[in-house]
């Protein structure tokens, strides 16, 4: 079918940012449509396996809500504790289920207390909490390009597997996570690490640099049955054991079994570079992967019952937007911002996987500013999603799976509140807004 329709507020991209946007723009009285990637909503933080919220200050509202939902269904999330770190003998730390259940531990970052969940009734709860805001879905379907004009999209075109035509809207919103729509636009981004000079952060490089965070597959793995005779996987030909670090962060889902994230499978530079391809290599490399932690620290008796079916991308593509959310604004407790267009606030430690030294720890909670989810000097299009526009350096802090749905709130809101008219929005009516729909 080919068709033709219009929508107060169009939304590309069902991930974290997407998900907040759209419930949010529904629930403030948008005709609002999502369309849907083919992998179910979700996006990274499901069906990449990254299926673990980090403590973040700030993930209320609508974060806390899905955890309410999720709480509902037997064994679909765990709030936990670090019980094991990384060690020279044993290349993985863990996360284990805790007596703690309530969700107000995991804001804190010095509780380091986190949730991890399951994926299916992730989504599913998601999709319920979507189409009971009145949310239409368009499941299967991509963006394909943008039209535009007098510096605003006027319509975009999709294809799916029952739709094959274009949108037009009175606000379109970006949450593809790799800002998409956004440079289809023609809007201005960056990709990779800026020079000090960019945005004078005294962390950064004296020149910028082609760096992107390691990519990850996630896989599960679950103990063998007592009465399952031990079976060891070979691992792949090609792939060299000693180069291969089995360094994992490991998360206890609610039923025991284990959320495998391997931190240095392959950098974003070559996740980058094979594009399409890199799903396919790291599919190798993690049956290399499991091999030792199999065989040599301490899993004989588990194994391997899942595989995420997208890769766990870091770091890509980011807008250059109105406000770069760099060095300095992580640096800025949240009480000495003076800043009104703040509408919410993170405290995760910057964090580079590696490709550069990090930094665990941030002065305190620091605010995230509007404007980091507008293009410069442009209309009807907000980013919402890890592509907003920080800096390499506040995307290291930044860019959590709770944060992104909470930017997507300020976006939704926004889109449904001022309509077309984005940048007459009232950073302290949203906020207000946002306190009165249970955010902090
Ligand atoms: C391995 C790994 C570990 C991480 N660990 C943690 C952690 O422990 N805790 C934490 O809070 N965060 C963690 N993060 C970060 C966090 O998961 C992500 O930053 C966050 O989920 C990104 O959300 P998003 O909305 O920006 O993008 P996504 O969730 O990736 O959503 C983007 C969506 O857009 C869709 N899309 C893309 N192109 C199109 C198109 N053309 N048409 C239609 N749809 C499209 C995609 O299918 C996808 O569903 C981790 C990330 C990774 C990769």
């Amino acid at each position: 079918m080919s068709d033709n329709e219009t929508y107060d507020v169009c939304l590309v991209g069902d991930g974290s940012g997407g998900k907040g946007a759209a419930v949010s723009a529904a629930r403030d009285g948008a005709k609002t449509l999502l369309i849907e990637a083919p992998l179910s909503l979700g996006g990274t933080s499901t069906w990449a396996g990254v299926n673990n919220y980090e403590p973040a200050a700030g993930a209320t509202g609508l974060p806390q809500e899905l955890y309410e939902r999720l709480a509902e269904h037997p064994y679909a999330e765990s709030i936990q504790r670090r019980t094991a770190s990384y060690h020279p003998d044993r290349p993985w730390g863990i996360y284990d289920r805790s007596d703690h259940t309530d969700y107000r531990l995991t804001l804190n970052r010095r509780c380091g207390t986190a949730l991890t969940f399951e994926p299916k009734t992730t989504s599913d709860a998601t999709i319920d909490s979507v189409k009971e805001a009145g949310v239409e879905l368009r499941p299967s379907t991509r963006f394909i390009q943008v039209q535009t004009s007098d510096k605003r999209v006027q319509s975009i075109d999709i294809q799916g597997n029952d739709f094959d035509g274009r949108i037009q809207a009175g606000v379109f919103i970006d949450s593809t996570a790799d800002i998409y729509l956004a440079r289809a636009a023609g809007r201005e981004s960056a990709i990779g690490v800026e020079s000090r000079n960019a945005y004078d952060e005294p962390i950064a490089p004296e020149q910028p640099e082609s760096v992107l965070n390691n990519a990850s597959l996630c896989y599960r793995i679950a103990p063998l049955p007592p009465e399952e005779s031990l079976q060891i996987d070979l691992p792949p030909d090609g792939i060299d054991l000693d180069e291969l670090r089995p360094v994992t962060s490991i998360r206890t889902y609610a039923n025991g079994d284990r959320n495998m994230n391997p931190l240095h499978l392959m950098t974003g530079q070559e996740a980058f570079e094979l594009g399409y391809r890199a799903y396919e290599e790291s599919e190798k490399r993690i049956k290399a992967h499991w091999h030792p932690l199999q065989t040599r620290y301490g899993f004989e008796r588990w194994k391997m019952t899942w595989v995420s079916p997208m890769l766990g991308i870091r770091d890509t593509h980011r807008l250059a937007g109105e406000h770069v959310l760099t060095e300095h604004d992580v640096e800025t407790p949240l009480e000495q911002t003076e800043n009104k267009e703040v509408v919410t606030f993170a405290n995760h430690g910057l964090d580079f996987h590696d490709s550069r030294s990090s930094r665990q720890l941030v002065n305190g909670p620091y605010g995230i500013h509007f404007r980091c989810l507008l293009p410069r000097e442009y209309g009807n299009l907000l980013v919402a999603c890890r592509g907003a526009s920080l800096s390499s350096i506040g995307a290291s802090t930044c860019r959590l799976s709770r944060t992104m749905i909470v930017l997507g709130q300020a976006v939704g809101t926004t889109a449904a509140l001022w309509g077309d008219d984005v940048k007459a929005h009232d950073a302290s009516r949203l906020r207000e807004t946002f306190k009165a729909g249970g955010s902090e």
